[in-house]
């Protein structure tokens, strides 16, 4: 395992006490000094559990499984021999060419974001939906943070203060993590999705479901188009330009009312969708707070957030960009993706050996091929 290569990136895929497993299974782990600093585990941990901690190069020369969080540099990449597993939150869903070039080199690249989500068997290697889950919670966090009154109803000797008014817009894991962590604060939470099976989502967690006319149209489309098979996954599919049009303008009529709004919106490998304009946030009262989750390099759900900074806009109000959330929460979000990750190793090591089946169905998910050309591996040594 490397250090992230990626500017602020905290977290690290494994943490000691999943070493100490594969170990204890047979496997020789090698990890890159100081790569769990940023998540407070130190390499006195890593040795104590049974790793080796050596330089960058070392681990490469060794490792026949890359273990990663986000796709590594280019200059890693390029190094990776014939035959060696890479596995991580890959981004197979969007710009796929360094993993094809990858592939097509005989290199095995296990994408955690192509994982079939909804396999039993798949449950505690679903790496998207431990992050998620962080990014939601943290984003409640952030949110109550930045806004400058209480999220619960105060009464006090001062006077009472009203709770806070909170709009989730995407109630997938991160948007419900996020409703949660907002009613529990105390604020008066609502959450928005395109899926019709978020409704009930939502008010099971005892928000309350924001309703606008679109809502039931795209309900009646999807039905039709599961029933067509089309539905992938459970994914909300993206809204033509003229859904997403109305789809703004039927927002910006309920969101000036929030005073915190958190975006969570995806479309996997799409852009994200933007559900709030700049005229919405012009229009929202001095003080608000708005955290978008998907903002990133192709835009975001909020028009004018930009990833990783938190603006003061002219009419007051507070724009948090926040791609990556779970970073700010290293130490945990380490903790759930190394169990994440040494979960997947179980569907690909058979007694200590490397035994990538493409024929198997979380790993034939998983794997990056090239034109449909399997990849079939067996009786390799499985180090880290
Ligand atoms: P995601 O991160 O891809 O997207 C977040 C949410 O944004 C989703 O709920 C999506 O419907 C919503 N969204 C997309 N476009 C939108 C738009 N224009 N307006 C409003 N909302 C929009 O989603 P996710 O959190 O990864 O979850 C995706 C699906 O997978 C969900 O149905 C979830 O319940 C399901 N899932 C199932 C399992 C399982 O079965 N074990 C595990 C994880 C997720």
């Amino acid at each position: 395992m490397l250090a992230e290569a990626d500017l602020g990136e905290r977290r690290v895929a494994l943490v000691p006490e999943m070493v100490t497993r594969l170990v204890d299974a047979g496997h020789r782990v090698v990890v890159q000094w100081g790569a769990g600093a940023g998540a407070h585990l130190p390499d006195g941990e890593f040795v104590a559990a049974g790793a080796e901690v050596v330089s960058s190069s070392d681990v490469l020369a060794a490792a026949d499984v890359l273990l990663a969080v986000n796709r590594p540099p280019a200059a890693v990449l390029a190094a990776l021999r014939e035959g060696t597993v890479l596995l991580g939150l890959l981004g197979a869903r969007g710009d796929r060419t360094e993993l094809d070039a990858l592939a097509r080199r005989g290199v095995h690249v296990l994408s955690l974001d192509l994982l079939p989500r909804t396999l039993s068997r798949a449950q505690t290697m679903d790496a998207l939906t431990s992050q998620a889950s962080i990014a939601g919670y943290r984003a409640a966090i952030v949110a109550a943070e930045a806004y400058q009154r209480y999220f619960p109803m105060m009464i006090t000797a001062a006077g009472t203060a009203r709770p806070a008014k909170v709009l989730v817009l995407g109630a997938g894991v991160a948007g419900l993590q996020a409703i949660g962590t907002a009613r529990r604060l105390g604020a008066q939470v609502f959450g928005y999705d395109v899926r019709p099976a978020a409704r009930e989502e939502v008010t099971s967690l005892g928000a309350q479901f924001l309703s606008t006319p679109l809502d039931a149209e795209l309900a009646a489309a999807q039905a039709e188009a599961s029933a067509a098979g089309a539905a992938e996954g459970g994914y909300a599919r993206a809204l033509t330009p003229e859904e997403s049009a109305r789809q703004q303008a039927e927002l910006a009529e309920q969101v000036a009312g929030f005073d915190a709004v958190i975006t969570t919106a995806q479309v996997p490998g799409g852009r994200p969708p933007v559900l709030v304009t700049a005229a919405t946030v012009a229009a929202m009262r001095r003080g608000s707070v708005v955290v978008d989750l998907a903002s990133g390099p192709s835009g975001g759900n909020v028009e004018g957030s930009v990833a990783g900074e938190r603006t003061l806009t002219e009419s007051g109000v507070t724009l948090i960009g926040a791609p990556n959330l779970p970073g700010d929460m290293a130490a945990a979000s380490s903790a759930a993706y190394a169990r994440n990750v040494v979960a997947v190793l179980g569907a690909v090591v058979s007694d200590g050996a490397l035994a990538l089946d493409p024929d198997d169905e979380v790993v034939g998910a998983l794997l990056v091929t090239v034109d449909g050309a399997t990849d079939d591996i067996a009786d390799e040594t499985a180090d880290d």
